[in-house]
Order: structure tokens, then C-alpha cells, then sequence
């Protein structure tokens, strides 16, 4: 039989589960949501129930795996294999996550946050492939990141690295989630597009699309700019010379070859990749600037299970 591995994506909203190939192909898999009242015991035995289901839909057992992966939703303190905390659920401090699911499926198991986890999977099996030196960003609600160097996740000293969202571009600007001023979080996620086009609209004297709305969204700005909404172009702009800002940053610091943007903002296509292109030959280096190319991330829905899988590949070879 073929290798394969199973990947488990803990998110906030989510759960996932998928088996796939040693080269990314998913031949099953499943989500529920996340029970935000479940503690970390109750995850790992609907994450098992759901494993089995999956596997029993792929014709293969459990134990014909090759080992088991886990993308988390939350800092992890990577060599110990434990969850830092968790940003959506309680009681996830100091988690032994990785002894668990391992003890519980009889696989080897590792275990890294989301935004590395995707990173390696963009590496391997996405928009990445062929790439050794690649910045990862997830631009939605957050801005998540993660650094592949030499095809592997660059995670620091203390598993912190790669928190491009977190990087001040603006010391004055507004309060992001950490608590801190002018993070690329506050200047360009879901939440940052939103406020600032709500603000925007007030004060525009021309027409737009935005001002009729009752509630503006970053997907509605975004729909507006494709549509050639000047309001909505001008914030889509701004938003692409922010991401510019710290990815040059990340470009200037790094050297990759490639920049993969996922997420829901990432969405927005190229009236947010064209400014941004654009605006990072201003902020990195001229060298720099020609040796990366910035595309959007190519796996969709299942970069959560694929970050999974991707870790349970080197999780095998380690
Ligand atoms: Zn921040």
C-alpha cells in the first residue's frame, strides 16, 4: 500500500480530518464544527471518532497510516508537543497534544500552529512547490505566518517565528488583537479592511456601492473593487501597500523566492495581488524585489489537513 498519512486541523470553528498521499492527494476526509465547550480530551476522542470514519471511507485502517499530524489553532511550544494556549477555546494551556493523539491513534504524531502547518503545505504540496525559501502569510479575520527555509519551517528559538501580523508598520496606527499599535494585523486583515472602509465611506463625496450598504465587510469591499468601485479600489489599495510594507520586511530579512498569501482576503484577487506587486518593489530591496514572485495559496479549504499531512510526513521521517 501507498504511504499515507492523516492530517487533523484544530481550528476555532472547525475540526477537520483528512487522509492523503505522500504527494497531497486527499482520498477522504471530513469537518464538524468545533464545540467551544469541549475540553482537550473531548477533541482528541471526536477527532478519533472522525478518523476512523474517514478511513473507513478510504478503505484503509487506522493503523496502516504512517503517522498522524496536527494543524493547531494556537501557539505551540513545538519540541515538547505542547499547546501554548489557544485563541478561541479554554482550557487548552500546556496540552500535551502530540503524547495524546498519539497514544490515543497508535501513530507518530506532530503538532504545529496553523500558519506554519499551512506554510509547509504550500511548500510541498501547493503554490510553493519547487520553492525552498518561501514567506507564508494567511491574511483573514488575522494575519497569520510561516517561514520555510531550506524546505523546512523556520520556527526560532522559542517556536515563535514567522509573526509577520504582528510586526509594526504603523507605530501610531490602531490597536490590533495583541494589545499593541500599527501591527500589519490592524493595518490590513479582514477586521482592518472592514473599519476602514466603514470610515472611508462616511467621509467619501462620491458615489459608491459601500455607502448603501448596512454593514460593510471586507468580502463586500473587496466585490465593490472588482466591480471598479473607486472607494473600494482606494481601500484594497491601501490595504495591498500595507501588506507590501511588512512583506517587504519579510522579502529584505529572508531572501525567498516566493510569497504565498492565503486566506479569505487573498480572495480579493488582483485588485489586491496588483498593487501589491506593485507597492513591494517600492519597500524591499531592488535584488530582492526580483528574486520573489507573491501568489495567491493554492489549497483552499484543505490547507488545514494538509498542514497536517505535511507535518505527519516529516513527523514519519524524523
Ligand atoms: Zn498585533
Amino acid at each position: 500500500m501507498a504511504d499515507l498519512y492523516l492530517g487533523l486541523d484544530i481550528g476555532g470553528t472547525k475540526l477537520a480530518v483528512g487522509i492523503a498521499n505522500a504527494e497531497g492527494r486527499v482520498l477522504a476526509d471530513a469537518a464538524e464544527p468545533t464545540d467551544p465547550t469541549s475540553r482537550p480530551g473531548d477533541v482528541v476522542e471526536a477527532l478519533y471518532r472522525m478518523s476512523q470514519a474517514v478511513c473507513a471511507k478510504a478503505g484503509v485502517g487506522l493503523r496502516d497510516l504512517r503517522a498522524v499530524g496536527i494543524s493547531y489553532g494556537g501557539p505551540v511550544d513545538y519540541p515538547a508537543g505542547v499547546t501554548v494556549t489557544c485563541h478561541h477555546l479554554q482550557g487548552w494551556e500546556n496540552v500535551p497534544l502530540v503524547r495524546m493523539i498519539a497514544e490515543r491513534f497508535g501513530l507518530p504524531a506532530a503538532m504545529d500552529n496553523d500558519a506554519n502547518a499551512a506554510a509547509l503545505a504550500e511548500a510541498v504540496f501547493g503554490a510553493g512547490r519547487g520553492h525552498t525559501h518561501l514567506l507564508y502569510l494567511t491574511v483573514s479575520s488575522g494575519i497569520g505566518g510561516g517561514i520555510i527555509i531550506e524546505g523546512e519551517i523556520y520556527r526560532g528559538a522559542t517556536s515563535m517565528a514567522g509573526e509577520i501580523g504582528h510586526m509594526t508598520v504603523k507605530p501610531d496606527g490602531p490597536v490590533c488583537t495583541c494589545g499593541r499599535r500599527g501591527c500589519l494585523e490592524a493595518m490590513a486583515s479582514g477586521w482592518s479592511i472592514a473599519r476602514r472602509a466603514q470610515e472611508a465611506a462616511a467621509a467619501w463625496p462620491g458615489e459608491s456601492a459601500l455607502k448603501r450598504l448596512a454593514e460593510i465587510t471586507a468580502q463586500a469591499v473587496a466585490q465593490a473593487a472588482e466591480a471598479g468601485d473607486a472607494l473600494a479600489l482606494e481601500i484594497m489599495r491601501e490595504t495591498a501597500d500595507n501588506l507590501a510594507f511588512g512583506i517587504g520586511a519579510g522579502v529584505n530579512l529572508l531572501n525567498p523566492t516566493l510569497v504565498v498569501i492565503g486566506g479569505g482576503v487573498s480572495q480579493a484577487g488582483e485588485v489586491l495581488f496588483g498593487p501589491l506587486r506593485e507597492a513591494l518593489g517600492r519597500y524591499a530591496l531592488k535584488e530582492n524585489a526580483q528574486a520573489v514572485r507573491v501568489a495567491p495559496a493554492a489549497l483552499g479549504a484543505q490547507v488545514g489537513v494538509l498542514g497536517g499531512v505535511a507535518l505527519a510526513r516529516s513527523a514519519r521521517a524524523g
